[in-house]
């Protein structure tokens, strides 16, 4: 195990650019990137697999109790692929309905603490860049650096469309917008680990930065750290 493990912190809304940031920021550290949204879609995918509605709290929860499940994550050349029982879900997860199902689900407390869990066990081994709701205020509140990046909805609806548009899917943009609306609301508001900046985070709103920009300006406040 490695003497130093540096571990960043990025939250914030969704299509707020999180994703690409992160990976880009953990390439330039040479350090890998986790992506903990792609654990809550892979569980929400198994859950409308087995056409189980995602508000039904007690059966999803339920599944969490279930120690023939497992999501996993795997990397290979820094990439990240995500497993759902030894699947490979890291395509099936990017869709609309797998997001939003994943939104649903992941207010269950015991989803959560199952999750939360499994990401603490891999980012203390390994010095990573984590992204996700909830990584400052809960997984890692410890975290070397913490962000949240965020843009206005119209802007974030705006890329959203686009990387939708650009992986052969069909999206209008206003149901993007709305979808998008309903997603932070959801965020926002659970009862369980609201998403929110984390005590001590730094804000970075990139409605109008390039993203050059924005990652070099996580890479200052690394090397400031
Ligand atoms: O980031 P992504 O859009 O892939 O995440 C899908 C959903 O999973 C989010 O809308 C959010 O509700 C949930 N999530 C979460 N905590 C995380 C990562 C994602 O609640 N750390």
């Amino acid at each position: 195990m490695p003497d130093t493990i540096v571990n960043i912190a990025i939250d914030g809304p969704v299509g707020a650019g999180k994703s690409t940031v992160a990976d880009e920021v953990a390439r330039r550290l040479n350090i890998l990137h986790l992506d903990t949204g792609a654990m809550y879609r892979a569980l929400a995918l198994r859950v409308l697999a087995l056409g189980i509605d995602p508000r039904d709290e007690a059966t999803v929860s339920g599944l969490c109790a279930d120690a023939a499940l497992r999501v996993e994550v795997a990397f290979e050349n820094g990439m990240q692929r995500t497993l759902l029982n030894d699947e490979d879900v890291s395509g099936l997860i990017r869709t609309q309905e797998a997001g939003l199902a994943a939104s649903t689900i992941s207010r269950y407390r015991p989803v959560r603490e199952w999750l939360v869990a499994r990401q603490r066990q891999i980012a203390c081994t390994q010095s990573m860049v984590l992204d996700g709701r909830d990584i400052g205020t809960v997984v890692l509140p410890d975290a070397k650096v913490k962000v949240y990046l965020t843009a206005t909805p119209e802007e974030r609806a705006r890329r959203r469309h686009q990387q939708l548009l650009e992986a052969g899917q069909v999206a209008v943009y206003q149901d993007v917008l709305e979808q998008l609306k309903t997603r932070d609301l959801q965020d926002q508001t659970r009862a369980v680990d609201p998403l929110r900046p984390a005590r001590g985070a730094v804000m970075l709103d990139t409605t109008h930065l390039s993203f050059e920009q924005t990652v070099q300006t996580i890479l200052d406040l690394v090397a400031l750290a």
